[in-house]
């Protein structure tokens, strides 16, 4: 039986062909990869523990067929750093932090784009495409000009300039959409349509998800196999969040962790751009779209595809979903970076600002294993610090007595 079978449509269960396509043609439901597992669970665990020091030792979990080439940059197996400082500042004692800053193109969007490339470089396509916030155009620029495949990458034109440049120098094509990335994902749904092409987050887009269950993966095994309390997960169109439920669900079916409970999964969303939070605050899984306005550009999704399974995922699991202000966002920023000498973008200041506020309203009692990802690298939106960086700058002249005289040591 081959290891990977099938997609499944989450919601009426019908099954089709491996194949580039996202929704069911019978209830428009979106399709999960299915893998039959049962050939590679023994030394499952000896084999990750020797494979390469990057998400690509979890290859036996992923979607690609064995023995196709891999496009890779050695993305994943990031840091993840224990949080002593910080963790004291919140009352908690196991707080880490997953450090996917670290990145090849500095956003966890890395993992997904190598399966995906990876995924259509092994099945013949040329040209990779997507529909991108910023984070996700870099790193498929990136990728594809690694696996000498075109590229075409779509944005709002009002996308950080940083995130522009360091997408443009990989000379992918660059379409800056004037609209939002609602708008931009709807066009690119109509082109996936008319073109042979890869859209990662689109027609491949259950294959490249997968690739999102390495960060959950990683975690445990760097927490020496086991699964965290509490996970605070920063929610764009809540793709990852689901699969990290289903990261932990494989490892505690494959008996890679030994008491087979799953964390509670917590989101995390901004409030300029929350539509899972309203529906959660609702209590309701019908989630309403947004229009977003928000410094977190890379979460900016008003109509998040995955948005009603985060709502339903946080409550059985026993995690919640929370918002966060724009000063939050930034007050939490500058406390990881004044606490634990990490910089990370707005995106991860969203999930640290929830981290934040749930830790001072009492959430936890101190002990527990919380774990918060940690999704880009700062260098990407730090326009959103401009006047509001903190710190302390004098200008001096260059004499021993000017700098006397402006600074008391
Ligand atoms: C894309 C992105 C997210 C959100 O991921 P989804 O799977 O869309 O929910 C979070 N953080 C960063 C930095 C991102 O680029
Ligand atoms: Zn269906």
């Amino acid at each position: 039986m081959a290891r990977v079978q099938a997609l499944r449509c989450r919601e009426c269960g019908t099954e089709y062909q491996l194949q580039p396509t996202h929704v069911c043609e019978m209830c428009f439901g979106p399709l999960d990869v299915v893998y039959d597992y049962s050939e590679v669970a023994r030394g499952l665990r000896e084999r990750i523990e020797s494979g390469p020091s990057s998400m690509w030792r979890y290859r036996d979990l992923l979607p690609i067929p064995d023995g196709a080439p891999l496009v890779t940059l050695d993305e994943g197996f990031t840091p993840l750093v224990r949080a002593e400082r910080l963790g004291a500042e919140l009352g908690l004692r196991n707080l880490y932090l997953k450090n996917d800053t670290m990145n090849p193109t500095n956003s966890f969007k890395d993992r997904v784009v190598s399966v995906a490339v990876s995924w259509a470089r092994a099945h013949g396509f040329e040209t990779m495409g997507c529909a991108s916030t910023g984070n996700l155009a870099h790193s498929v620029a990136a990728y594809s000009a690694r696996a000498g495949l075109e590229a075409y990458v779509f944005m709002p034109a009002d996308i950080e300039n940083a995130k522009v440049v360091s997408t443009s120098v990989y000379e992918p094509n660059v379409i800056a959409v004037r609209g939002n990335y609602d708008e931009v994902n709807r066009l690119c749904s109509q082109l996936a349509e008319e073109f042979p092409w890869a859209f990662c987050n689109i027609n491949v887009r259950p294959f490249y998800a997968e690739g999102s269950k390495t960060l959950t993966f990683e975690t445990a095994e760097q927490l020496g196999w086991r699964l965290p309390d509490e996970i605070v997960i920063p929610i764009g169109s809540g793709c990852q969040f689901v699969r990290h439920r289903r990261a932990a669900s494989e490892l505690i079916e494959l008996g890679l962790v030994p008491d087979g409970r799953l964390p509670a999964l917590t989101g995390a969303q901004a409030l300029g751009c929350a539509p899972v939070y309203n529906a959660w605050r609702d209590g309701t899984d019908r989630v309403q779209p947004v229009r977003p306005d928000t410094i977190a550009k890379s979460i900016a999704i008003g109509n998040p595809s995955d948005g009603p399974y985060v709502v339903r995922i946080a409550r059985e699991t026993g995690g919640v979903v929370e918002a966060v202000t724009e000063e939050e966002i930034v007050e939490a920023i500058r406390l990881l970076a004044r606490t634990e000498g990490i910089f990370t973008e707005t995106a991860g200041g969203v999930a640290l600002g929830v981290l934040l506020k749930l830790a001072r309203a009492g959430r936890w009692q101190g002990d527990e294993v919380v774990v918060t990802y940690l999704t880009g690298h700062g260098l990407k939106t730090a326009d959103a610090l401009n006047g509001s960086a903190g710190g302390r700058r004098v200008e001096i002249d260059p004499t021993l007595k000017s700098f006397r005289e402006v600074v008391s040591v």
